[in-house]
């Protein structure tokens, strides 16, 4: 949580709408954050492309991308964001890495990917489980 929380984060909007406006997500008839801005219930904090548009439009400087932050603690991610999740431990790579992607890599003359040392997962999967490392 940031110094202050949400409350502070969203002193200065003035829910003038114009991040809003300028979003791509609600563009496509979703809703971003930036309803949230405007006091509506039917949002969701993880649907955005991260163009931060919304920020440069704000005239009030109003931190959106720390807000962004602080509801995503609050609510659960998509279930894709879960499965990226799973995919980094797993491999340290967010889309899977299959058969199919080093032979591809190979008739372009690139190297094999390497997946993660399993080590290293072993030590993430510690850490997100809160885990003392090391030892
Ligand atoms: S543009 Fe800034 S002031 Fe206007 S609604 Fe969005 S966050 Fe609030
Ligand atoms: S950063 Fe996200 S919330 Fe902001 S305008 Fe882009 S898609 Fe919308």
């Amino acid at each position: 949580m940031t110094v202050g929380g949400l409350d502070s984060l969203l002193e200065d909007c003035t829910q003038c709408g114009l991040c809003r406006e300028v979003c791509i997500v609600e563009r496509l008839g979703a809703h971003s954050i930036t309803s949230f801005l405007l006091g509506e219930d039917n949002y969701s904090s993880w649907l955005c492309s991260s163009c931060w548009r919304c920020q440069e439009v704000c005239p009030q400087g109003v931190d959106i991308h720390a807000i962004m932050v602080e509801k995503r603690r609050e609510e659960d991610p998509p279930v894709a964001h879960e499965a990226n999740l799973r995919r980094v431990l797993e491999s340290g790579y967010a889309l899977p890495i299959g058969k199919g992607i080093n032979e591809l890599r190979a008739i372009h003359g690139l190297d094999a990917v390497q997946l993660v040392p399993e080590k290293w997962v072993e030590i993430l999967l510690r850490a997100q489980a809160g885990q003392e490392l090391g030892g």
